[in-house]
């Protein structure tokens, strides 16, 4: 229970900080609906919480979170529930955000289990079929780095599936289409647990500068 404990002592303090005194944020956002600016999808790895790491305010950030943080390529199989391109519709077609960030980190779980080999293919797995969307980023890396140890061929893997969640979220006719009429911005950072930099990727020119970058 120590885990809860500690859960519920932050959300005392969460009410503190936004529901006493004058704080306004949550009146407004009460009063006003929610109009954050941002979506971004981030990888359900508990050390990369999008809004602790950009100290983002309640109603900033419209956030959806997935192993690995991919983007599914559009489709309208209606068998199938689709969660992510749910969220990515509300977002775009109803919440009218401006830019969309796709967050990746190193050390990621979801981009190890694909470049372990093992996990494609397994059908008993969720997770099988979930990171196969990135398994061009996969196999681009193995051929162009054949000598790199798993973990160099990882931190690749995490950056180049930033460009197919990329070029996914350009499937979906919404997006494209805000897109090419310049209403709607798409990024893509990577966040080093390590060193605590935080990389954003051009796609269109393949530059990567960064952003911030901890020194002690
Ligand atoms: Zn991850």
């Amino acid at each position: 229970m120590k885990a809860l404990d500690r859960l519920r002592a932050g959300y005392q303090k969460f009410c503190d900080a936004y529901f006493s005194g004058d704080n306004p944020t949550f009146k407004e956002l009460v009063s006003h609906g929610q109009r954050p600016e941002v979506l971004i999808i981030g990888c359900c790895d508990s050390r990369v919480s999008p809004s602790i790491i950009t100290q983002a305010e309640p109603g900033e950030l419209f956030t959806i979170r997935n192993v690995a943080n991919l983007v599914p390529p559009y489709t309208h199989e209606e068998d199938t529930f689709h969660g992510v391109s749910a969220a990515i519709e509300f977002a775009v077609r109803h919440l009218e955000v401006e830019h969309i960030v796709v967050l990746g980190h190193s050390q990621c779980g979801g981009i190890r289990a694909l470049m372990e080999n093992g996990i494609l293919g397994k059908k008993d797995s969720f997770i099988s079929t979930w990171v196969s969307i990135a398994e061009s980023a996969k196999n681009k890396i193995n051929e162009a780095f054949p000598q790199l140890s798993l973990d160099e061929k990882c931190h690749l893997c995490e950056q180049e599936a930033l460009q197919i969640s990329l070029n996914n979220l350009l499937t979906f006719p919404w997006v494209k289409s805000k897109v090419e009429a310049k209403k709607l911005f798409l990024h893509a950072w990577h966040f080093d647990l390590d060193s605590g930099q935080l990389t954003e990727f051009t796609p269109e020119t393949h530059e990567a500068k960064v952003l911030y970058h901890y020194s002690k």
